[in-house]
């Protein structure tokens, strides 16, 4: 006697690349395609975190990279939509790819550079920036478009990008967070801690 649900399982192990994908934000790096530019796997976990997505929203994710961000933000919940912004025309593209894989084919993809390619996108709920937000006009420009009690979270791995998260916070409030990853990797023939870039996110409330 056959179980149908293990024929079932045996089918959709033979499906080749078939992706059984966890259902918590903080999904593998390597499940994504990149060129090395997304926000690592712990720090987005965080970052998918204090955006705190609640049903029906749009996020604006400024600097979208492999779109890692907006995709997690509408794998979270159907109801959730979201707007990558990204300069780079060959990152735009992958983030296409990226979404038809994820299976939100919805993600809506704005390419150009922020601030100017923010203009006339509906208003937000919640903005990441995760790119650009050093370039003149992008922090004003996010503040600003952000719907009153919506969520601004920015990333900052250089000292310039800090610097301004900083004195946002030091004017606007909000919560300033330093987070280190490091992983365990070979040193010789023993193990050591290889820690990452750590990044300064700065979370606000309008
Ligand atoms: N969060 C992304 C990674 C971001 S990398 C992910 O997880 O996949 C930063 C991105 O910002 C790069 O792709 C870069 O092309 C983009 N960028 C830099 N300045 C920008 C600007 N002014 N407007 C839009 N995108 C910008």
């Amino acid at each position: 006697n056959i179980n149908p649900l293990n024929v079932l399982a045996l089918e959709i192990e033979s499906i080749p690349q078939a992706r059984i994908l966890p259902l918590t934000p903080g999904i593998a790096d390597d499940l994504f395609e990149h060129d090395g530019q997304i926000t690592k796997r712990e720090v987005r976990a965080l970052t998918l975190s204090a955006l705190s997505p609640r049903r029906g929203e749009l996020l604006w994710d400024i600097g979208a990279g492999a779109g890692s961000v907006a995709i997690e933000w509408m794998l979270a919940h159907p109801s959730l939509h979201a707007i990558a912004i990204e300069a780079d025309a060959e990152r735009a593209a992958r983030i296409t790819r990226n979404a038809a894989a994820f299976g939100v084919p919805g993600l809506t993809i704005a390419h150009g550079a922020a601030p100017a390619a923010l203009a006339g996108l509906e208003t937000p709920d919640a903005i990441f920036i995760g790119g650009g937000g050093s370039d003149p006009g992008v922090l004003d420009a996010a503040i600003q478009a952000l719907r009153p009690g919506g969520r601004l979270v920015a990333n900052a791995v250089t000292l310039e990008m800090e610097a301004l998260l900083i004195a946002r916070h030091a004017a606007l409030g909000g919560t300033l967070t330093r987070i280190s990853v490091a992983r365990a990797a070979p040193v010789g023939t023993m193990t050591g801690w290889k820690p990452a870039m750590p990044v300064t996110q700065w979370s606000w409330e309008k």
